[in-house]
C-alpha cells in the first residue's frame, strides 16, 4: 500500500505524539515513585502542581491521538481516494479528447487527414514559408470519372479505389509534405520547397504512379486516372486564394481531356 504525502505526514505527527505520550508516561512514573522522598513542605506542593501537569498533558495528547486516528486520518484517507478517482478521470477525459481531436482531423475511410486538417496546415506553411522564404508548391487531384466506377462496380469498390489511392499518395510523398482527403474523391498534397518545375516534376510522379495502380473488382482488374491542378504560392495571395488557383488549375486539366497535370 503507497501512502499520500498528507498521509505520511500524519503518522509522523502521531509517531511525534507517542514519542512525547511515553516521555510523559515514564516522567509521571519517576514523579511518582519519589514524591515521598521530598521532605520539604514546599518542595511537596511543587512537585504535586507538576504531577497534575503531567496528568493534564497526558490526556490531551491522548485526546489528540484519539482525534488523530478517527476523526483526522479517515478525513486523509478520503480526501487521497477522492483525489485518486479524480486524477483517473482527467486522464481518461484526457485521452478521450486526445481520440476525438485526432478523429475530426483524420478522414475515417482513408486514414488520411481531412479537410479540416488540410486547410489550417495550408495557412500554417504558408505562414511559415513567409518568414523563411522558400516555395510551397500545392496539388489538388480528382479521380476522372470515379461516378462509373461505383455504377459499374459497387460504392465497395469505389471505397477500395479510393483506399489504394491514399496509400500510393502516401507512399509517394515526402514526411513534411500534407496529404489529405479533401471529400469524395478529391485529394490534395502541400509540398513545401518545391518551385514550380519541381512540383510539376513530383505531380507527373504521382499522376503516372496513380495511373499504374490497379485494384481487383472480382477477377476485373480496375484502372483509374485522375487529374491534377497545381500552384506554387505566390508570396501575395491569402490561403484561399492559392486553393482557388491550384483548382482552377484541376478544372483545366479536366476540361483538357483529363489524365493530366495543368499548372
Ligand atoms: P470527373 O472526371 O469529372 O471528376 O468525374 P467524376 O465521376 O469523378 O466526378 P463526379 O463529381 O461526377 O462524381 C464523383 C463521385 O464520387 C460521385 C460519388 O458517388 C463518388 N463518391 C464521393 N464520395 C465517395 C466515397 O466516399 N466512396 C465512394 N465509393 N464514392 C464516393
Ligand atoms: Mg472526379
Ligand atoms: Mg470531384
Amino acid at each position: 500500500m503507497r501512502f499520500h504525502k498528507a498521509e505520511s505526514a500524519f503518522f509522523v505527527f502521531i509517531f511525534v505524539i507517542l514519542a512525547a505520550g511515553l516521555v510523559m508516561l515514564h516522567a509521571y512514573g519517576y514523579l511518582q515513585s519519589r514524591v515521598d522522598r521530598f521532605t520539604q513542605p514546599s518542595r511537596i506542593a511543587d512537585i504535586v502542581y507538576l504531577n497534575r501537569l503531567l496528568f493534564a498533558t497526558g490526556v490531551l495528547q491522548a485526546t489528540a491521538l484519539f482525534f488523530g486516528i478517527f476523526f483526522i486520518y479517515p478525513l486523509i484517507r478520503s480526501q487521497v481516494k477522492e483525489e485518486a478517482k479524480l486524477r483517473v478521470m482527467t486522464e481518461s477525459l484526457s485521452a478521450r479528447s486526445e481520440t476525438l481531436e485526432h478523429a475530426a482531423l483524420t478522414d475515417g475511410l482513408t486514414g488520411m487527414q481531412n479537410r479540416r486538417y488540410f486547410d489550417d496546415a495550408l495557412k500554417e506553411y504558408i505562414e511559415e514559408f513567409r518568414r523563411v522564404g522558400k516555395p510551397v508548391g500545392l496539388m489538388i487531384l480528382d479521380l476522372d470519372h470515379f461516378k462509373q466506377v461505383n455504377d459499374t462496380h459497387g460504392h465497395d469498390v469505389g471505397d477500395e479505389v479510393l483506399r489504394a489511392v491514399a496509400k500510393c499518395l502516401k507512399d509517394m510523398t515526402r514526411y513534411h509534405d500534407v496529404v489529405a482527403r479533401l471529400g469524395g474523391e478529391e485529394f490534395a498534397v502541400v509540398a513545401p520547397n518545391m518551385d514550380a518545375e519541381l512540383l510539376a516534376r513530383f505531380a507527373e510522379r504521382i499522376r503516372k504512379a496513380v495511373a499504374g495502380m490497379s485494384v481487383m473488382s472480382g477477377n476485373v482488374r480496375l484502372k483509374i486516372t485522375t487529374s491534377v491542378g497545381l500552384a506554387v504560392w505566390n508570396r501575395k495571395e491569402t490561403a484561399e486564394d492559392f486553393y482557388r488557383r491550384a483548382d482552377r488549375q484541376l478544372y483545366e486539366a479536366k476540361r483538357q481531356g483529363r489524365n493530366r497535370v495543368c499548372a
